[in-house]
């Protein structure tokens, strides 16, 4: 979570009719911004990851884990550690890592205490920093609690036994839910009121419903006995039975905290200058739903096994504040607009200025405050980051706090941070703050997390070498973004690695390696053909083609890369282009197929039919490889690495990482989710009636703790040599 402002919050009926006044503020804040960070340039690429963990505490002796609500006292105490070892060790102060609340009582957040450096010799610290995290985070918790990185506690709002610690009744005003306390929420004033408005906002509770997995013995349909449809404490109990949103067939369930209370590994990058983040930021749209399913870790909600795998959907309605009107379930009367999604859910446009950003791909429907859209567009910004902006604050500010009402807009970012902060996508795009050291910066946020820091450490550098690879080769990941988000469909999916297929784009490299490129560039560069560029590339436009002021690297006969690296680069950017659609590089549609994540990440060898039917012959001589061939994700990321001079050691480092996204790719090894499916229905207590009881959720976190620390195997799920591994840490005892 963003800072916390302090204040006192507006109750729902006196914030709405604040929401203009903090939208216009918002952008005029954004406006005063940009006046002053448009053209920085020059900052490094630097990273970080956030890591979210469930605190879990252990009733031995009833075979009971809970969740413990000890955040504050957890994170006072790790706040006191820190500034103690500030004192005594001034000099790497800033080096000691951070711990920050979530939104659920029971969660921690960690973050580096300062972000790192890109080189592969900095990644090769990440791991341990993380594990450093857990040793703190551990070390400060009671004997019978432990620091889980589990992204759905898998017994959440189950009454049946005291799934928190201390237990206690769910009768809270905020939420209203009929499953979780209040108490489960972060008690700074922000949580509790953000629950509280967007159920008002919305006129309901939220409502989420996730299929649930039919195995031998689960009655069908469905009904969840667990709902208790005759408690009258509030007017909404009548929602779930009555008002139908409990559906058959699904887990049901109604309160912000089954979603916020999920945990994710989120990493965020800065870009040198706003084009380099705005092609970061695009280039990684497509990649949000192909990690998601990759790093699936999230079967079970509610006591429940589900049909899903993973917790956007979870995430996306918990927050969900829209109106019927809004939903476009009933005619528009009161609301502004119908708008189609959550403000937590997948991007919904394509931001870059790039030349390879071709107008089709933003073909979603895209709601926009047209007032703010055409604000920003008079202040001279482009349409593509007005729209952006606009479309973000279609929403409503749900948190004003009295004090924070009337703000200087020349040195103030809160207005815009309200609104900013509420959008959750699978990307973020984050402007630098105010007169600070921190530039532009872009969030990846689709991830689960994993049990291990090694998986964590492995899917977070795994992201950084691709976000690499992709600004040095000047890589093309295009496609409508529509098919971005049937791919975030599919990756829900239970087992979405193994049976699901996802649209990805055909070519996307086109320059050879550049170990290869080194002697070809100079004989590519005069052996171009002009039809191939204008056949098949997106025209550079008014923007710069290949030119020398291009980095070698980068240089090939082909106009897409070097317009890319242009804009990538620090040759100025292109201006930006007309938006009109570009028929004359052929359709859109022909420019994308659906894959295998094993062939998206491991690649392929096989040409495929349609794609070398259109390819000339000249063409496959030259890329030196069959016309449907592709390295694959990891196979991009391994040319990035060999384009540096890395040792030996690093690179064999390096491969452990990519050889565990691999595996998981290739189903070689099992995701997390798959893992806790198999492990659920093959513990003795298991009634193969998709329930996770007491016991069976007692034992698998002791069992994932002891995967964790290395004291037992995982084969099928953790490489071969990763308990080894861990064990050469220390700490596992
Ligand atoms: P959020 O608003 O997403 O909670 P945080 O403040 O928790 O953001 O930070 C997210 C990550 O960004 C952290 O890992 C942090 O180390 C990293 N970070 C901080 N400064 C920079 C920077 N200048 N460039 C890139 N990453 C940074
Ligand atoms: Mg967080
Ligand atoms: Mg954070
Ligand atoms: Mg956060
Ligand atoms: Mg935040
Ligand atoms: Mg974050």
């Amino acid at each position: 979570m963003g800072l916390l402002s302090l204040g006192t919050p507006l109750p729902w009926p006196e914030a709405k009719p604040l929401a203009d006044h903090v939208r216009y503020h918002g952008i005029s804040q954004f406006l005063n911004l940009w006046a002053q960070i448009k053209d920085r340039r020059g900052d490094k690429l630097l990273w970080g990851d956030e890591i979210e963990y469930i605190v879990v505490s252990f009733d031995d002796e009833n075979r009971n884990a809970r969740v413990s609500l000890r955040q504050a006292e957890i994170l006072d105490v790790l706040a006191k550690s820190h500034r103690q070892t500030a004192d005594e060790a001034p000099g790497i102060a800033s080096q000691v890592p951070t711990f920050h609340p979530e939104y659920g009582r029971f969660m921690l957040e960690s973050t580096p205490g300062q972000p790192y450096g890109a080189s592969p010799r900095e990644l090769r610290a990440v791991e341990a920093n993380m594990r450093l995290r857990r040793r703190i985070a551990r070390s400060h918790l009671h004997p019978h609690e432990l620091p889980i990185t589990l992204t759905s506690y898998p017994r959440l709002g189950c009454n049946d036994v005291p799934f928190t610690d201390p237990h206690l009744e769910p009768r809270g005003d905020a939420s209203r839910s009929m499953f979780l306390p209040d108490e489960v929420i972060n008690p700074h004033a922000r949580f509790p009121t953000l629950t509280a408005n967007i159920r008002k906002r919305r006129g309901a509770k939220v409502a989420i419903n996730m299929p649930v997995f039919h195995d031998e013995n689960t009655p069908k349909p469905f009904y969840d006995p667990t709902i208790p449809h005759d408690r009258n404490l509030f007017p909404e109990d009548k929602e779930a039975g009555e008002g139908g949103a409990a559906l058959p067939d699904h887990i049901y369930m109604d309160a912000m905290g089954f979603g916020m209370g999920c945990c994710c590994l989120q990493v965020t990058f800065q870009a040198c200058s706003v084009q380099e983040a705005r092609t970061v930021y695009d280039q990684l749209v497509p990649i949000g739903p192909l990690m998601l399913a990759l790093t699936a870790a999230s079967p079970a909600y509610r006591g429940y096994l589900s049909d899903v795998d993973c917790r956007w959907n979870v995430i996306s309605a918990a927050v969900d504040d829209r109106t019927r009107e809004e939903k476009g379930l009933e005619p528009l009367k009161e609301s502004r607009m119908v708008m189609p999604k959550s403000r937590y859910d997948s991007v919904d446009n394509y931001i870059s200025l790039d030349a390879l950003n071709r107008p089709e791909y933003n073909d979603n429907p895209l709601p926009v405050d047209e007032g703010i859209k055409a604000r920003l567009e008079a202040a001279g910004i482009d349409s593509l980051l007005s729209s952006h902006l606009a479309h973000l604050f279609i929403r409503d500010p749900l948190v004003i706090f009295s004090e924070m009402v009337d703000q200087d807009d020349e040195v103030s970012m809160d207005h815009f941070e309200n609104i900013q902060s509420t959008n959750w996508q699978t990307m973020r795009f984050k402007p630098p703050p105010p007169g600070g050291q921190i530039g532009w910066r872009v969030e990846f946020r689709s991830m689960e997390v994993q049990v291990t820091d090694f998986e964590n450490a492995a899917f977070s550098v795994f992201i950084v070498l691709l976000t690499r690879a992709i600004l040095s080769f000047g890589l093309n990941f295009y496609i409508p973004i529509s098919k971005v988000d049937e791919n975030m469909k599919r990756a829900h999916h239970r087992d979405a690695v193994q049976k699901e297929s996802y649209y990805f784009r055909k070519q996307v490299y086109r320059t050879k390696p550049r170990h290869h490129q080194r002697e070809a560039s100079a004989a590519r560069t005069r052996s171009a053909s002009a039809t191939r560029v204008s056949s098949r590339a997106p025209s550079p436009g008014p923007g710069p083609g290949p030119s020398s002021s291009v980095p070698p690297h980068a240089r090939s006969g082909n106009g897409v890369v070097a317009a890319a690296a242009a804009v990538n680069g620090s040759t100025p950017a292109s201006p930006y282009r007309s938006r009109a659609a570009s028929p004359e590089l052929g359709p859109v549609e022909e420019e994308y197929e659906e894959m295998t994540l094993d062939e998206i990440v491991n690649g392929r060898r096989q040409p495929s039919a349609s794609s070398s039917a259109r390819r000339g012959q000249d063409e496959e001589e030259e890329q030196g490889a069959g016309a449907g061939d592709f390295p694959g994700l990891v196979g991009l990321v391994y040319n990035y690495l060999d384009s540096l001079n890395i040792d030996v050691e690093t690179r064999i480092e390096m491969g452990a990482y990519l050889d565990l996204v691999a595996a998981r790719a290739r189903g070689e090894l099992m995701t997390t989710a798959t893992w806790i499916r198999q492990y659920v229905r093959s513990h003795p207590e298991y009634k193969k009636d998709s329930v996770v009881s007491p016991g069976i959720n007692y034992d698998m976190i002791k069992r994932l703790d002891e995967i964790e620390r290395g004291v037992v195997e995982a084969p099928g799920f953790l490489p071969a040599n990763y308990a080894k591994r861990r064990r050469a840490f220390g700490d596992n005892e």
